[in-house]
């Protein structure tokens, strides 16, 4: 129960003291020595109470206060109060921080706390797997210092951590780990690290299959379609029924070899992701070819294709990458947008970002389909794709490809409208 003592108690409880050894003192015929006496005795017992709490304080091994009465006894008895108080959030606290300890040790990852100057500050026993943490040696330990990789610098540098670092784990050159990092609390960050060989070996695993089988496909492809060719050559004395049949091989071969093409395509570019055909590419040049040789694929369209391209804007990448992705763009434009339409091909710089937009005023992309556009083998209306000759590897290979180039795919587009697909390129310095 709460204890409450005013100043003025304790004022009143002090006159009455003195006076009621005034008055005694008074009778026996000595006030002075007995107020004396009195204020003497006070001070005693009061000193004797601190000597005891600084006794307690400094020295005392028990939680338990002395015992005392009256005044003393009730400063005790509060102080006793706090310090159980305190005892009981320090136990409720202690058992939040085992269970924080206990979930992050049966996380499947690696987990590491570290302080907003990037020190560690706490890790679990994944974090040493994988890692190289010594608990507690490495406490205190710039995690940069730990992990010296200059794809990590560049991570920490950039600080942009909603995409995930992939680095070798420093423990074993065969185990890749896929490192993420995230606010914690307000002012503590954490650290993540998954094991991801087996999954990058899977990836690798289907990249390669993928790329076998179209190229297993095309020998077979080219042997029936030159059959076919050969059949259709000699055909006048075919019946009208054999033409026909032969036509749709020839067109679903034709199919088929484009698909295995773009297979092989994206393939290519997936699986190239080092920089050793970098070059400067002269882009103005390279779109301004492009728009002369889709004039074919407009024949049947016959669409009004403007430009707008400034002159000698250059980049380093991979021509013939930059080149699939920026035709894929205008085809699509001349394949989606019916018959007639408009369709303005640009090419702008402004500082160091360079823009290419396609936009045409065809049937547009519903909001909800943009998202997944890009996805392999995503169409949004398979039988009008299939009409154009479309895979739905288009616009996957685009992306891959902007993925070499340090460049972005926005994509505006309004239903019924038209759509614009624009690619930001971001040059560095040495461009
Ligand atoms: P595809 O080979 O089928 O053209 P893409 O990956 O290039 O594959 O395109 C995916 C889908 O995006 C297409 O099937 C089409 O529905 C849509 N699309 C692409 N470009 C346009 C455009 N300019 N206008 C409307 N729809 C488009």
């Amino acid at each position: 129960m709460p204890f409450r003592l005013s100043q003025r108690t304790i004022v009143t409880r002090i006159i009455a003291t003195l006076t009621v050894s005034g008055i005694v003192g008074y009778l026996f015929g000595n006030t002075f020595l007995a107020l004396s006496l009195a204020s003497l005795a006070l001070l005693i017992w009061n000193y004797n109470h601190l000597f005891k709490l600084m006794d307690w304080l400094w020295q005392g091994k028990s939680i338990a206060p002395p015992q005392a009465d009256g005044l003393w006894g009730r400063i005790y008895d509060g102080l006793y109060h706090r310090i159980r108080k305190q005892r009981q959030k320090q136990k409720q606290l202690n058992e939040r921080i085992r269970k924080f300890r206990d979930g992050a040790e049966a996380l499947p990852d690696a987990a590491l706390v570290l302080s907003t100057e990037l020190t560690i500050l706490w890790g679990n026993k994944k974090a040493s797997q994988l890692i190289g943490i010594r608990w507690p040696g490495d406490v205190g330990q710039r995690i940069d210092n730990l992990i010296r990789f200059p794809e990590f610098a560049k991570y920490l540098d950039d600080g942009n951590y909603e995409s995930p670092c992939v680095i070798i784990s420093p423990v074993n050159s065969e185990q890749q780990l896929e490192l993420r990092m995230m606010a914690y609390g307000s002012d503590q960050i954490l650290l993540l690290a998954r094991d991801i060989s087996k999954l990058q070996r899977l990836e690798e695993m289907r990249r390669d299959f993928v790329a076998n089988v179209s190229h297993e496909l095309k020998t077979p492809l080219t042997v029936v379609r030159g059959y076919v060719e050969m059949v259709q050559a000699s055909g006048s004395d075919l019946e009208p029924h054999w033409q026909k049949a032969f036509s749709t091989i020839e067109t679903q071969v034709s199919r088929m070899d484009r698909l295995v093409e773009q297979l092989l395509v994206l393939s290519r570019v997936e699986n190239n992701v080092e920089d050793d055909n970098l070059q400067p590419v002269n882009l103005s040049r390279l779109i301004l070819t492009i728009v002369e040789d889709v004039q074919w694929l407009n024949q049947d369209k016959n669409h009004v294709i403007n430009d707008d391209i400034a002159p000698e804007i250059t980049i380093i990448g991979n021509e013939h990458e930059l080149k699939s992705a920026c035709m894929n763009l205008i085809s699509n434009a001349i394949a989606y947008t019916p018959e007639n339409g408009s369709i303005k091909v640009s090419l702008t710089s402004d500082g160091n970002k360079v823009r290419f937009s396609v936009k045409d005023n065809g049937p547009g992309i519903k909001p909800e389909h943009v998202n997944r556009i890009t996805e392999r083998f995503f169409r949004v209306d398979k039988s009008r794709s299939r009409n154009t000759g479309g895979s739905g590897l288009g616009l996957a290979i685009v992306k891959h490809v902007l993925n070499h180039h340090n460049a972005e795919l926005a994509i505006e587009s309004e239903w019924n409208k038209g759509s614009e697909f624009i690619i930001y390129f971001t040059l560095k310095n040495k461009q």
